[in-house]
């Protein structure tokens, strides 16, 4: 009896961890993509990528720029103008987007978007850029379709008091045990693999609290697999399609 019993809740378990994908920059490592495009968001989409992320800086006069980098082509985004960064391509030969175009973009879609904030050198310009961002997404009706993520912890704050209850926050920079951002009422912790291999009680701990567990940038079948092992929800990857097959498999 007590053997059905387990066998009854690991199935439970089971189907209670769907585990899904998220393309880190879109799904660029693939032909006419390039990280943090347009296409790379059209990409992540059409293989049916649960979810895309992509990376925001605000520029000195306001502009919201989907880069990585703080820098473009030795431009400084925070510092500088948009009229400095705007006539400038990406390496498949788009124009570097601007956070509006992505919106625009991921409106037609259905993957969800994963709007990561740059923690920014000057906190207060931050701050703006938060508000912007959030607004932004409210008047292009996206609300329920975006989640927030942040290396900032005061950003992280910021983004949870601004936008509406219920949006999804999560932590980046790893060094936070669930418990403590529990406290702030995000969403979960979204972490390197290097710092969840180095805790892995983190998971239940986050599950125990209501928390869900994002991990990245897993790009091994062998990290791929300690996920998916681990009972991870969301696995942040470079290599999309290899994660799929792998999900597949379970
Ligand atoms: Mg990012």
């Amino acid at each position: 009896m007590r053997k059905l019993i387990m066998i009854l809740l690991l199935a439970v378990s089971a189907v209670a961890t769907a585990q899904e994908v998220i393309c880190h920059r879109g799904y660029w490592d693939t032909e006419g993509s390039a990280q943090n495009s347009l296409r790379s968001l059209v990409k992540a989409d059409s293989i049916g990528a649960w979810g895309s992320e992509f990376d925001v800086w605000m520029t000195a006069d306001g502009v919201l720029v989907v880069n990585h980098d703080a820098t473009f082509e030795g431009v400084t985004i925070e510092t500088s103008k948009w009229k400095q960064l705007k006539n400038m391509h990406l390496k498949n030969g788009e124009l570097l987007p601007t956070l509006e175009q992505m919106l625009e973009c991921g409106k037609l879609l259905k993957t969800r978007l994963i709007v990561e904030m740059k923690p920014h050198t000057n906190r207060e310009h931050e701050l703006e850029a938060a508000r912007k961002i959030v607004k932004m997404v409210k008047r292009m009706g996206l609300e329920d379709r975006v989640e927030y993520i942040t290396f900032s912890y005061q950003g992280m704050k910021n983004l949870k008091e601004l936008a509406p209850d219920g949006t999804p926050v999560y932590y980046l920079n790893g060094e936070l045990p669930p418990s403590q951002l529990n406290e702030l009422g995000v969403a979960g912790i979204d972490y390197s693999i290097r710092v969840m291999r180095e805790h892995p009680q983190w998971i239940d701990e986050a599950h125990e609290l209501g928390m869900k567990v994002n991990v990245w940038t897993v790009n091994s079948d062998r990290d791929m697999q300690w996920c998916i092992n681990y009972g991870v929800d969301f696995i942040t990857t470079n290599d999309p399609e290899r994660l799929q097959q792998l999900l597949k498999n379970e």
